[in-house]
């Protein structure tokens, strides 16, 4: 199991700066416009009280970070976690703004969240908890504002009850139209179909696009997943229905392997009843934490938390692709390493934009009052990160570069243009 202090929140935000200054110095980025992009624009720290379940009042504090917003609303997820802070929502709202650059959506930047480890919790305090923080948000939040969405430890039913207390408390002629307030919702309460699967598809389906630009299929490659959430489960699931095979998985509590190949799918339901965990799963055996990004495999695939490669073991990564489905899991100095040893690191702000492309999809379909099949989705995703994966590919060989850095190029460049374009007020 890994100490989950291990993400420093300071050294992500370091992590996220040191990747803006590098692009804006290799594309000469306009200063004036540097300095508002190497900022954020709203940093909101919400305290609110609820009722516990033995009737004692906890207060608990909540963050919303606002990098910018050029591009349209600003967009990001809800994460409810302890290394939850103002610098980790920074970085993570900053990220955001690139990810919905590079894949071409009318987004901006946000993030935020609530310190609190919800396994602490029971499903009506982390209702109340919920509810509470989003009527503290106020109008922090809005369907054309800022408009959260699933990150780690929230779901469907976390965005269910947001939309539900947004809706309540809004004036009754604004409350028909106004449910695209939140992404990733169940689809029956104004989700998309296929969202759930979003993101872990957009990693699946870029791992094999790159494969396809070395002449390789995906088929007998191996692979480990750090994480096993929405995006380590999707991801293994259409990975190996497409012949891969996955032979290590940690969380939060365990570290299992078998070389023979892991089911994605029975690993799945053992998680169901035990809140998420894969510990006492039998079809594979329990190894050492500190030996899992070492293991021998084509592809390693963080998907948990920021800042878990790092100097201290990108070194011993044996496989040759990185894809990160995490935000921001490669420190600067893990990927420094990894570099120089020719790995390839498929970069987040790419790698795991399927959740926010089907965000968008989603707030789409509500803002036109329309109900989208899946097939039609799932088509539409795949095309969107199709054309981003082959523009992302041009500018590799063009720059003749890594691919984080050719993503940043096109990501940052392209908020460039929308300021060089509108100007600055007034
Ligand atoms: P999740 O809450 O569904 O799953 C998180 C997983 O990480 C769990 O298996 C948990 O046990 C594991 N984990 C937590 N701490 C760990 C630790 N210290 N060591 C090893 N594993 C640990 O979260 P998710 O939605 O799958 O998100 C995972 C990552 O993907 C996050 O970085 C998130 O920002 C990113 N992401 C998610 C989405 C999305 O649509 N959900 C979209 C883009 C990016």
């Amino acid at each position: 199991m890994i100490d989950t202090k291990t993400p420093n929140k300071q050294s992500m935000y370091d992590t996220v700066m040191s990747q803006f200054n590098k692009t804006a110095d290799i594309i000469d980025l306009n200063p004036n416009i540097r300095k508002i992009l190497g900022i954020t624009n709203n940093e909101i720290i919400v305290h609110f009280p609820v009722k516990m379940d033995n009737g004692n009042v906890e207060v608990f504090t909540g963050y919303r970070v606002q990098h910018n917003n050029a591009l349209g609303p600003y967009k990001g997820g809800l994460r409810y976690h302890d290394t939850v802070d103002i610098d980790a929502a920074k970085a993570l709202a900053m990220w955001m703004t690139w990810k919905t650059s590079l894949a071409g959506l009318p987004f901006g930047g946000a993030k935020g969240g609530i310190k609190i480890d919800p396994r602490k919790f029971s499903d009506s305090e982390l209702e109340r908890i919920t509810r509470r923080f989003t009527y503290a948000l106020g109008e922090n939040i809005g369907p054309e504002h800022d408009i959260p969405a699933p990150d780690v430890n929230t779901n469907p039913q976390t965005m269910a009850w947001i939309v539900d207390t947004y809706m309540s408390t809004i004036s009754s002629s604004e409350r028909s139209h106004n449910q695209h307030v939140v992404t990733g919702k169940p689809v029956g309460a104004g989700g998309l179909e296929g969202r759930d699967r979003a993101t872990g598809f957009g990693v699946y389906l870029s791992i094999k696009l790159l494969l396809q630009t070395q002449g390789l299929a995906l088929h007998n490659k191996t692979f480990i997943v750090q994480g096993y959430g929405n995006v380590g489960y999707w991801a293994s699931h259409f990975l190996t229905k497409d012949g891969a095979k996955l032979i290590a998985v940690q969380d939060a509590h365990a570290t299992l392997y078998n070389e023979n190949g892991i089911d994605a799918e029975a690993l799945s339901q053992h998680c169901e009843p035990r809140k998420g965990s894969i510990a006492g799963f039998e079809g594979a055996r329990e190894i050492d934490a500190e030996n899992f990004f070492g293991l021998d495999c084509d592809i390693v695939i963080p998907a948990a938390l920021g800042n878990q490669i790092t100097a201290e073991n990108a070194y011993k990564i044996k496989a040759t692709i990185i894809a990160e489905g995490a935000n921001g899991p490669t420190d600067k100095d893990g990927e420094q390493i990894l570099l120089e040893n020719g790995k390839i690191i498929i970069p987040d702000i790419f790698c795991n934009s399927g959740g926010v492309i089907g965000s968008y999809f989603e707030w789409l379909q509500n803002r036109n009052g329309e109900m989208w099949q899946l097939e039609e989705v799932m088509e539409k995703i795949e095309k969107k990160i199709t054309q981003n994966f082959h523009k992302i590919h041009s500018e590799v060989l063009k720059q003749q570069t890594d691919w984080r850095t050719a993503a940043f190029i096109l990501a940052i460049s392209r908020v460039e243009t929308a300021y060089k374009q509108r100007g600055i007020f007034p």
